[in-house]
């Protein structure tokens, strides 16, 4: 009825309200958060076939004074669109740095981390001046450190003609696509491209043993994988029969709460000396 589609109109512009007011505080608070400490880095294992650990995701937590524990999932789409993005990054690339040793010495030389990049990033020369400048004074094999970017916008830095990303794989950086199989580009691309890593998303990972047609997306994403010589990662593994699955079809890496959640460097740290996860 009009009395019905009135109230529910009135209740959107409520919510639309409130939604806007939560955006604009999270935009506001960004800059304070990256001064304060507010933020900070947890890193989620990646494990090999016999769940030895092979490398860490860098992945970004904000616990504010004033709006509590916001998801990056929030935050980080608001950061991009009001230009605080460039902020994190920095924060994060800075971070990553200064966590390296310890995460080194605990797990051995041989492990990668890796963070995350925006594409806005891609697009700010300042931002990618500011990583070449990290990379090139890094005090560690530059081979350590992968950037996991979206195929969107790694094709749409592709065909800009951005040479970051072929700079950094001078020094010997590797780059991930994120979330593979999620995107709009065509896989023809792929042999044109100059990367290291496949992320399988994890949409692709969960519906393992539900869904015949996902396995075999799965098993066909790592094959073709293999043939392009990269190395393949499968994402948000939960389940001991998703493992067997993966393992079975011989992909590289896995990475998900089987294994270990993000967690603070310190109980990363820890877990090796522990032998908790090796
Ligand atoms: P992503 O890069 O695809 O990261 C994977 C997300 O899946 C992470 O969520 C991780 O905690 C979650 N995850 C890992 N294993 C499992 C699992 O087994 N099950 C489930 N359900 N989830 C799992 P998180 O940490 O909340 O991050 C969400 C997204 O926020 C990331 O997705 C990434 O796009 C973005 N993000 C996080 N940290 C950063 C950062 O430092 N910089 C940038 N630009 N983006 C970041
Ligand atoms: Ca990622
Ligand atoms: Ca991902
Ligand atoms: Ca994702």
């Amino acid at each position: 009825s009009k009395r019905n589609g009135r109230g529910q109109f009135t209740l959107f512009t409520q919510e639309m309200q409130d939604d806007n007011r939560r955006m604009v505080r999270i935009a506001t608070n960004i800059a304070y958060a990256v001064e304060s400490d507010e933020l900070s880095l947890h890193y989620q294992p990646k494990v090999n076939c016999h769940g030895v650990v092979q490398g860490f995701e860098a992945l970004i937590r904000w616990s504010s004074k004033e709006l509590g524990f916001v998801p990056p999932n929030e935050f980080i789409p608001i950061a991009e669109q009001s230009d605080k993005i460039s902020m994190i990054t920095r924060w994060v690339m800075t971070q990553v740095c200064r966590d390296l040793p310890a995460l080194l010495a605990a797990y051995g030389d041989a492990i990668r981390v890796s963070l995350n990049l925006s594409a806005h990033d891609l697009k700010n020369p300042k931002v990618t001046e500011f990583i070449v400048e990290k990379m090139q004074s890094l005090p560690i094999a530059p081979s350590t450190v992968e950037f996991e970017i979206t195929e969107s916008a790694y094709l749409e830095s592709f065909h800009a003609g951005n040479v970051f990303f072929e700079t950094l794989r001078g020094f010997g950086c590797k780059i991930a696509l994120d979330d593979f199989g999620t995107g709009y580009s065509s896989l023809s691309y792929l042999t044109e491209f100059n990367i290291d890593t496949l992320k399988i998303d994890r949409q692709f990972t969960s519906q393992i043993g539900a869904s015949k047609r996902s396995g075999l997306i799965t098993n066909t994403i790592i094959e073709m994988a293999r043939h392009l010589k990269l190395t393949v990662c499968a994402e948000g593994v939960e389940t001991h029969e998703q493992a067997q699955f993966l393992i079975h079809h011989k992909c590289d890496l896995l990475q998900g709460y089987l294994y270990g959640r993000p967690e603070p460097l310190s109980t990363v740290v820890a877990n090796a000396a522990k032998g908790d996860c090796q």
